[in-house]
């Protein structure tokens, strides 16, 4: 019996990834890196501290940040903040823990860590959000650096809040370096990191769909159902868009907004959707907006899976756990073949249960499950790109990032995949779990190097 406080979040991201590798060749073939996994279950350092700032009434507040530094075994601990009311060491272990294998299947010299604050940003003003930066920043900054440990943004912190964190860093520090990625491009960001994620995602897709059908079918005329309306959704709806297919559905915490018409959302409603973001309004004002009233159907207090009608891809792209059981089953009623999280952890393990048992059972039909750690790990890889950039001081065009992360993307796909094949064997006529080889792949590289 363990005597430490449970961590629900962690525990389901661990037995995630160590069920996949306790059910294949892995552990056979190396028995050395089960040590490794004990091993890399405990983060190397996990900074925690008290934040306080003033809100607009000169009134004095308090929240707890932290800062996980997980595994550096292979560069510097790389991985995003989340300012956000649930933010809690639990799901900062598991969201630092998936990073270290995300990290790995980029192919480029990242660790992985994760940070951030229990601070809602939600009905603070653009005043007090910079306040709490500037307090987060001023112990923060003792912690991280270029060649240590990087940030950036993730649920809660956009690149607004990457410009205060990284103003406050270089007044603390006297350095400008690059000690965060996400930054704006007048001051060494990267072109195409915003829209990284949610590019990458789809590109990922794609690959999914072109091996599925033997390099015929493409993303044209396909039905996304995508959840979410922050940075990673809207990019992943404008790429999907652009190469031919249908948006059905975009959602918040409040609710989810489903097309009424069978053009489905269009980049002028994903353009309105950012600007409301921006000024932190809910989807409940595209209903009240004489421009978009009939466009959407408002489902108040629901996601999108069991309300988006027929739909061939899915991709979760707002939180943890944000598709269960009974919503997985709703998908695959619907005829969803592809299923890849924009998000972190997206499904429930359970939700996994069915795709994947979907996957064995129904041979030579794609019903196919990739998990956010290789999926969305575009968002991280134009970061190490970002980084690149930096120590060079030069910055690439958009084409020459555009022209990386797709070969980023490629190979997490297809490392996934001829993993799945060499270690988990799949029988004649399945698709190989993306699950189990990327979880294989990100995992042996880290083991190895550790
Ligand atoms: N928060 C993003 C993720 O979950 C990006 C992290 C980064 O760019 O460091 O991968």
């Amino acid at each position: 019996m363990s005597n430490l406080p449970s961590e629900p979040e962690f525990e389901q991201a661990y037995k995630e990834l160590a069920s996949t590798l306790e059910n294949s060749s892995l552990f056979q073939k190396n028995p050395e890196y089960r040590t490794a996994l004990k091993i890399a279950a405990i983060p190397e350092r996990v900074i925690q501290f008290r934040v306080v700032w003033e809100n607009d009434k000169g009134e004095v507040q308090v929240n707890r940040g932290y800062r996980v530094q997980f595994n550096s075994a292979l560069g510097p601990y790389k991985g995003g903040l989340r300012f956000h009311p649930s933010v809690n060491l639990s799901i900062l272990k598991f969201l630092g823990f998936e990073q270290i294998f995300k990290n790995a299947l980029t192919g480029l010299n990242i660790g992985g860590g994760k940070g951030g604050a229990d601070f809602d940003p939600k009905g603070k003003s653009d005043n007090e959000i910079r306040k709490f930066c500037v307090s987060f920043m001023r112990e923060l900054s003792k912690h991280i650096g270029a060649n240590t440990d990087i940030p950036a943004g993730d649920i809660g912190v956009s690149p607004r809040e990457i410009g205060w964190l990284f103003g406050a860093y270089k007044a603390n520090t006297k350095l400008w370096e690059g000690c965060l990625t996400g930054k704006g491009g007048t001051w060494g960001g990267s072109l195409i990191r915003p829209e990284a994620t949610g590019y990458g995602l789809v590109y990922y897709v794609q690959h999914m769909i072109q091996y599925a059908s033997g390099g015929k079918d493409t993303f044209k005329g396909k039905r996304v159902a995508i959840s979410g309306s922050g940075n990673v959704a809207q990019y992943a709806a404008l790429k999907a868009i652009e190469l031919g297919a249908t948006v059905i559905s975009l959602s918040d915490s409040k609710g989810t907004i489903v097309a009424t018409s069978e053009k489905g959302i269009s980049p002028d409603d994903v353009a309105y959707i950012a600007e409301l973001k921006v000024k932190r309004k809910q989807l409940t004002e595209l209903s009240s907006s004489d421009q978009h009233k009939d466009k959407f159907t408002y489902i108040e207090g629901a996601r999108p899976w069991e309300h988006v009608g027929k739909v061939d891809v899915a991709l979760p792209s707002a939180t943890q756990n944000e598709v269960s059981e009974k919503e997985a089953q709703a998908l695959i009623d619907a005829g969803a073949k592809f299923i890849a999280e924009g998000s972190n952890m997206g499904c429930s393990q359970e939700a996994i249960n069915v795709f994947e048992k979907n996957r064995k059972e129904r041979k030579g039909e794609a019903i196919w499950y990739a998990p956010g750690k290789a999926a969305n790990a575009g968002g991280v890889a134009v970061s190490g790109l970002e980084m690149a950039q930096n120590s060079q001081r030069i910055s690439w065009t958009s084409e020459e990032v555009d022209n990386k992360l797709k070969g980023i993307m490629e190979s997490c796909f297809k490392n996934g995949l001829e993993t799945a094949k060499e270690y988990v064997e799949p029988a004649e006529g399945e698709f190989p779990s993306l699950v189990a080889g990327s979880n294989i792949a990100g995992f042996s590289k880290v083991a190895a190097a550790m």
